[in-house]
């Protein structure tokens, strides 16, 4: 396929997989993937299992990403991963604000973009998620909610250091629900995110930038999806948890 950015397919397993089952989906992946050097492979283990997945990844075309990270850099923070204890583990990337941590822990936009400057400050590139709900996309609410969290979870960041963030857009309604948005509704959404790049920042930011479609991500959507022009590449939950589904929509995207 023929892009003008490079795809990046992340696998975000949440709350899944103990660090013995990280390992052995891990090992299937780097055998199904082996040859694979078309797209940006990332898989995103819980933390507990980003010890042993870091060892089985060396020297493979497999990235290692984190589901969230404080905003903090160390200190008295409960229960808490700071981006330096990450780096340890060779962690290229961090997902931030996802809809399930916005929904249940409440995260604000504001909190998201602090995040995204302490991933910077450690070098570790923010995958930064944005997306509406059904209720508000039917509302005609979805351009302004999108703007919103698009502006104030980047909010601060430089040019540069919008080079190497990832945006996320995943429509609430489509994650984990089998329901995936119509590849017009991808590309037409996308697009109306990389307009909003240009305002923020400028052309050139706009036109680099890989915006990433999540929401049932499948091996039998993943081509047309990815097909779409201002589609960089996807943010699978479910089917990442699959060896076989996973590597399938990495190689049907291709
Ligand atoms: C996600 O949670 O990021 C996601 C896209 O999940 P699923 O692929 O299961 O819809």
């Amino acid at each position: 396929m023929n892009k003008e950015r490079k795809l990046i397919i992340a696998g975000n397993w949440k709350m899944n997989k103990t660090a013995s089952e990280a390992l052995a989906l891990v090992k299937a992946l780097k055998l199904e993937l082996t040859n694979i050097k078309e797209v940006d492979v990332v898989v995103c283990p819980p933390f507990t299992a980003l010890a042993e997945v870091a060892k089985a990844v060396l020297e493979s075309n497999i990235r290692l990403g984190a589901q969230n990270m404080s905003e903090q850099g160390n200190g008295a923070f409960t229960g808490e991963i700071a981006a330096g204890m990450l780096k340890e583990f060779s962690v290229r990337y961090v997902i931030l604000g996802h809809s399930e941590r916005r929904q249940y822990q409440k995260e604000s936009n504001e909190l998201i973009s602090k995040k995204a400057h302490a991933a910077h400050a450690a070098s570790l590139h923010p995958i930064v998620c944005v997306g509406e709900t059904l209720a508000e996309r039917e509302g005609g609410q979805m351009e302004k909610v999108l703007e919103t969290q698009v502006r104030g979870s980047l909010a601060g960041l430089t040019a540069e250091q919008m080079d190497d963030t990832v945006i996320a857009y995943e429509p609430v309604w489509a994650i984990g629900t089998g329901r995936t948005a119509t590849t017009a509704q991808a590309q037409e959404t996308h697009a109306f995110i990389r307009k909003l790049l240009v305002s923020m920042f400028n052309q050139a930011v706009s036109r680099r930038v890989r915006i990433q479609y999540g929401g049932s991500v499948k091996p039998s959507n993943a081509r047309e999806l990815m097909g779409q022009p201002d589609v960089d590449g996807a943010l699978v939950g479910g089917a990442s948890l699959d060896a076989r589904s996973f590597s399938e929509i990495i190689k049907n995207s291709i």
